[in-house]
């Protein structure tokens, strides 16, 4: 990389980041096209997130990744938000040109199931109610899907996350349920979104949220989980011939957004992927 005096910085401010793969993928994708930007990640610790935005803002940098445990508190020091961004209540990106947030993490999912299937008037299931479900589900909703059943262990969640998508009015179906009833939920389903942790290394061999008798051939599975590669729920659902979605592409097609967002340009999707498994060892 060749860091000059009219380099652009764009980065990610995130508490630990040291294991973060951004930077390899953003700057494979930078040198492939020849762009004069460079990608550095900065430790912020949460008592210091105000003095980094601002001081950002005035060292010109471009645009910022947000990661744990900023994603919330960040949104304090923005002039503005993205619509779906602000229904989140979270942002993965932001743009210093106006200082504004953005959460590519959702859209990131939607963009790696339409490798297989569009989402729109598709009825989808989520399995968990945490942050990755949050996302995902506005952007569900955003892209037209014509249900969301969201399951998770505390229904109390599930239940408080489906309300809370069901008053953004972009969707008319959102329901709620223990994760237990999945199977039944699976009959009537196009795609299975699963945004619970299980089956990532190094706990491989756990029981997935559906096994592949509970899945049928037209069925597009989603896991989150990129570690590793294809997890126990894929691999179920790979048995049961429906469609695998893996939780990589959601790590790419996020920063494939942030890359637009800041420099206006396509992102170079194949070599930012090939960053990605090389630093993943994928
Ligand atoms: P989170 O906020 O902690 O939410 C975790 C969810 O999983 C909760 O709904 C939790 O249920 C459920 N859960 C946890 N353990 C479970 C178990 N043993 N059985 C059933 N349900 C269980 O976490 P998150 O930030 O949403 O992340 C979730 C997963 O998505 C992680 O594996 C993360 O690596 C992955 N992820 C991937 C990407 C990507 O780009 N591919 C991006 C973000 C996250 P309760 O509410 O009942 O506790």
């Amino acid at each position: 990389m060749n860091i000059k005096g009219s380099t652009d910085i764009v980065g990610l401010i995130g508490h630990p980041v040291e294991h973060s793969f951004s930077p390899p993928m953003h700057n494979a994708a930078f040198q492939a096209l020849g762009m004069d930007y460079a990608y550095v990640a900065f430790d912020v610790d949460p008592s210091d997130l105000k003095l980094a935005i601002e001081g950002a803002d005035a060292l010109n940098i471009k645009g910022f990744n947000v990661t744990i445990p900023h994603k919330i508190e960040v949104m304090n020091y923005l002039n503005e938000l993205d619509e779906v961004a602000g229904l989140i209540g979270a942002v993965n990106t932001i743009d210093f040109k106006n200082l504004k947030g953005y959460n590519t993490d959702g859209i990131g999912a939607i963009k790696a199931i339409e490798e297989v299937t569009g989402v729109c008037d598709k009825n989808v299931v989520v399995a968990g109610a945490g942050g990755a479900s949050r996302a995902i589900s506005f952007y569900l909703a955003k892209y037209g899907a014509e249900s969301i059943t969201i399951l998770n262990r505390n229904v109390d969640k599930a239940k408080s996350l489906a309300g809370d998508v069901l008053d953004s009015k972009l969707i008319g179906e959102v329901n709620s349920d223990s994760i237990l009833q999945i199977e039944d939920c699976l009959k009537d389903a196009d795609i299975l979104v699963d945004t619970t942790p299980l089956g990532m290394d190094p706990h491989i061999d756990d029981v997935p949220v559906a096994t592949s008798d509970m899945m049928h051939e037209d069925l597009v599975v989603f896991d989150a989980v990129y570690n590793p590669n294809e997890t126990v729920l894929l691999k179920e659902a790979i048995k049961a011939g429906a469609k695998p979605v893996y939780g990589i592409k959601m790590l790419l097609y996020q920063g494939a957004e942030s890359f637009k967002i800041w420099t206006g340009q396509d992102a170079p999707i194949d070599v930012m992927e090939k960053a990605l498994r090389d630093t993943l060892n994928l």
